[in-house]
């Protein structure tokens, strides 16, 4: 294997797998905090707050995996209420887990393995869906706001957390040269991956802008779709309600 431990006896194996992804996932966090500036923390705190969730809601999370949304959503929906957290990759899922049981929380908490093209759950079975910078990285983005709007119960409502199209001209320079000058930078200097970093700005703007998405949920059956820009529009919300 690429880690060079095929030899290791097994129970030393997982040890050493674990290391291997804790140290993947603090690099994660430090990145997004180097590359935002550590204001990614600010745009999940808002987003968690404008959601509407209260006490006794189902909140089901999706792309979940580093536990963020979910650590912020679990104080709202109390006792009586559950948070799922889904996410298509079982090593992010289990870096999440192992982080949210550290700071203590773990009752009202599941976690589903899935593709947020195909949930496994009933109709209407949630008060809230989120997605926080996950949706620019699933393949059929229309199928998926479709399944999330066939999850939630009526009434219920989606809350979509991405990068978005900068709204101030002044900005739009600076931010290009952030994008594609330091950011792969930084990634070479901290994670020893430019690529992914280059990737990862090419992706922000080939991902849907505001206009665009908000005409995404409607066609997937949303109500009353609006969106807030923060930050100038390097990241916006969209919110819709299932009617
Ligand atoms: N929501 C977290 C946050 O804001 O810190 C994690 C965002 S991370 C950039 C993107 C996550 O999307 C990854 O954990 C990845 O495994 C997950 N993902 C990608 N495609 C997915 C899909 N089709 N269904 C569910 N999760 C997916």
């Amino acid at each position: 294997t690429h880690f060079g431990f095929r030899d290791v006896p097994v129970e030393q194996k997982q040890q050493l797998v674990g290391q291997v992804f804790s140290s993947v996932a603090s690099k994660y966090d430090l990145m997004n905090d180097l590359m935002s500036f550590g204001v990614h923390r600010i745009w999940k705190r808002y987003f968690t707050s404008t959601s509407g969730v209260c006490e006794g809601d189902s909140v089901l999370d999706l792309a979940g995996g580093t536990g963020d949304i979910a650590a912020l959503m679990l104080p709202r929906v109390g006792p009586r209420g559950n948070v799922v957290v889904g996410d298509i990759n079982g090593a992010m899922l289990g870096v999440g887990r192992d982080r949210l049981l550290d700071r203590g929380l773990h009752g009202n908490l599941q976690f589903a393995q899935l593709n947020a093209e195909a949930l496994p759950f009933p109709d209407k079975s949630f008060d809230c869906v989120t997605i926080a910078f996950g949706l620019r990285n699933v393949t059929d983005k229309q199928k998926a706001l479709g399944e999330m709007h066939r999850v939630l119960k009526i009434g219920g409502r989606v809350l979509v957390l991405e990068f978005s199209e900068v709204r101030a001209e002044f900005l739009k320079p600076l931010y290009d040269f952030h994008s594609f000058k330091i950011l792969p930078r930084l990634g070479k200097l901290f994670a020893n991956d430019a690529d992914s970093y280059q990737y990862l700005a090419e992706s922000i703007r080939k991902h849907p802008n505001q206009a665009v998405l908000k005409g995404m949920l409607e066609q997937a059956g949303f109500a009353r779709v609006d969106v807030r820009n923060l930050s100038a529009g390097i990241v916006a919300i969209h919110r819709g309600y299932r009617v």
